[in-house]
């Protein structure tokens, strides 16, 4: 078979037109808006995730992001508050009217994402876990899908041509940054806008880029948000955090609330030029 029949149902080929992925009704990914996701990297306490949530809600953010599931690298890093936090995301969006996207790390967590939150992200360590992607196809919620940070560009659609497989449709996809030898070791990992350009021109689904993750440092995330903006993304997903040296995950990459308000002024200030709005 060859690599484009791999991916029939995700390529542009069978499917011209842009898919454009509404969430809970709507926030539309993928029609000319760039949709901001912005929010803590993991939810730690109702009271840290509903506060976040108002400061992003209030700079203009369209929709709130926080682990309940956290996949750590070490097992003894905070693994997530799990059912709790999807209580709490629950909370947070009925505090601010801003639809949620959380983590699924296997078929429970994703049963449990699909009821509770709007969006249902499947993490880079997982792109390739084909039973999770099979069982995400299968649910009635939009799935967003990051990168493999090893993962080609056509390793990454033939995933996502597995959720699309099982019947879903409404698939977001997401660069969240690459491990790239030749670059030498800069940061957490190197944030691979040129995936965007070829994701753009190979597949009609909506693609997103994090800048957190693709960077794993404060200072770069707003640039690399500008950048990603800049390239033709049609949205960001930064995580942000009022307390980051208190975080219980991810603090050196979180940007404080001032910092994003910063950042949603700058791409506004962008939006005519590119055309997008915002
Ligand atoms: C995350 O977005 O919380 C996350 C764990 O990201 P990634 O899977 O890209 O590492
Ligand atoms: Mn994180």
């Amino acid at each position: 078979m060859s690599v484009t029949e791999s991916y029939r149902l995700v390529g542009r080929e069978a499917h011209p037109d842009p898919t454009v992925v509404t969430v809970a009704g709507r926030v539309e990914i993928g029609k000319g808006r760039l949709v901001v996701i912005a929010g803590p990297c993991a939810v730690e306490s109702e009271e840290q995730t509903v506060r976040i949530a108002k400061a992003v809600a209030r700079a203009g953010a369209h929709m709130l992001r926080g682990g309940a599931f956290k996949p750590r690298t070490s097992p003894y890093s905070f693994q997530g508050l799990g059912e709790k936090g999807l209580a709490i995301l629950a909370a947070a969006r009925q505090a601010t009217g801003l639809p949620v996207v959380t983590e699924a790390l296997d078929a429970r967590s994703l049963a449990l994402a699909a009821e509770h939150a709007d969006v249902v992200q499947i993490g880079a360590r997982n792109m390739q876990n084909f039973s999770l992607l099979k069982e995400s196809g299968r649910i009635r919620k939009p799935v967003m899908l990051k990168r493999g940070f090893s993962a080609t560009v056509d390793e990454w659609l033939m995933s996502a041509e597995y959720i699309l497989a099982e019947g879903n449709a409404q698939v977001i996809l997401c660069e969240r940054g690459i491990r790239a030898a030749a670059t030498g070791n800069h940061g957490r990992s190197t944030l691979d806008l040129g995936a965007v350009l070829a994701v753009r021109a190979m597949s009609h689904l909506p693609v997103i880029v994090d800048p957190s993750h693709g960077s794993g440092v404060r200072e770069r995330v707003a640039p690399l948000a500008r950048a990603a903006a800049a390239a033709g993304a049609h949205g960001i997903m930064v995580e942000v955090h009022d307390r980051p040296e208190e975080a219980l995950c991810d603090g050196p990459q979180a940007i404080l609330p001032d910092q994003f308000a910063a950042l949603m002024k700058d791409l506004a200030a962008m939006a005519p030029a590119l055309g997008f709005s915002i």
